[in-house]
């Protein structure tokens, strides 16, 4: 049919390849994601025209709860590729702030994570998605008391976030949707050990979704230990 003509010719003009056959065609316009008139009145407003390539095929797989390995390189439209779905699990579960966050966002450095909150507040302020950032080099004490105070998502460097786990302080235990962002750079810069004592605080009933510029066997490794049964959808012909 054609409908599967043009999802071929799309998928082969931005060159994305997915691990399955049966993988969800892309959203190849943002009406036809089904995200509330809110997120996208917040999408037009940035002037942005349509998805890119790994938010086209991205969204649909997140959308239906898949574990996703999403390999990109920079500048691509990683962040929203998992923040927008990451909304849409934050209003299906409506869990209680109070009782603590519902999407935990891990990226390597400060820099990067005051990024992701800033889009999140940017493209969640609408939608009543309240979020925080973790980091180091900061004090501990106001970081602790945003996260008590309530809030739907966290972004934060895995240093800093396992030393205020291990604080006792605050509870995990309502996260559900997991994100690895930069994860080969976490992992150059030695975070292995910290994203594993960090997973351990979460329930292993989540969606876990892993956003990599680069595919190389520590990432494979830590990807089929924390990931189940995910997709992979590879943009360009990186690997
Ligand atoms: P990555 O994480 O892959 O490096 P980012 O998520 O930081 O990429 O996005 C790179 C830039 O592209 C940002 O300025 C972002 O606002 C912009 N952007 C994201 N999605 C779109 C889109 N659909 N159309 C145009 N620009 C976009
Ligand atoms: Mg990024």
């Amino acid at each position: 049919p054609a409908s599967n003509l043009s999802v071929d010719a799309y998928r082969r003009q931005h060159e994305i390849t997915i691990s399955e056959k049966n993988a969800p065609p892309p959203f190849m316009s943002f009406p036809s994601t089904g995200f509330p008139a809110e997120i996208l009145r917040e999408v037009q407003k940035a002037g942005f025209t349509a998805p890119t390539p790994i938010q086209a095929q991205s969204w649909p797989l997140a959308m239906r709860n898949r574990d996703i390995v999403a390999i990109a390189k920079t500048g691509s439209g990683k962040t929203l590729g998992y923040i927008l779905p990451g909304f849409m699990h934050i209003k299906r579960f409506s869990n209680n702030p109070q009782k603590g966050p519902t999407v935990l966002i891990l990226s390597p450095t400060r820099e990067l994570a005051t990024q992701i909150q800033d889009e999140a507040e940017k493209f969640g302020n609408s939608s009543r998605i309240l979020s925080t950032c973790l980091y180091g080099g900061a004090p501990k004490g106001p970081q602790i008391r945003d996260i008590q105070n309530g809030v739907d998502i966290v972004v934060a460097t895995p240093g800093r976030l396992n030393d205020i786990l291990e604080m006792g302080k605050i509870s995990f235990c309502q996260v559900s949707y997991l994100v690895l962002d930069e994860a080969d750079r976490m992992l150059d810069m030695g975070f292995e050990p910290q994203i594993r004592k960090i997973v351990k605080e979460i329930p292993a009933r989540r969606q876990t979704l892993m956003f990599t510029a680069t595919w190389p066997k520590e990432v494979r490794k830590i990807a089929s230990d924390l990931l189940s049964n995910p997709v992979q959808v590879n943009i360009g012909n990186s690997d």
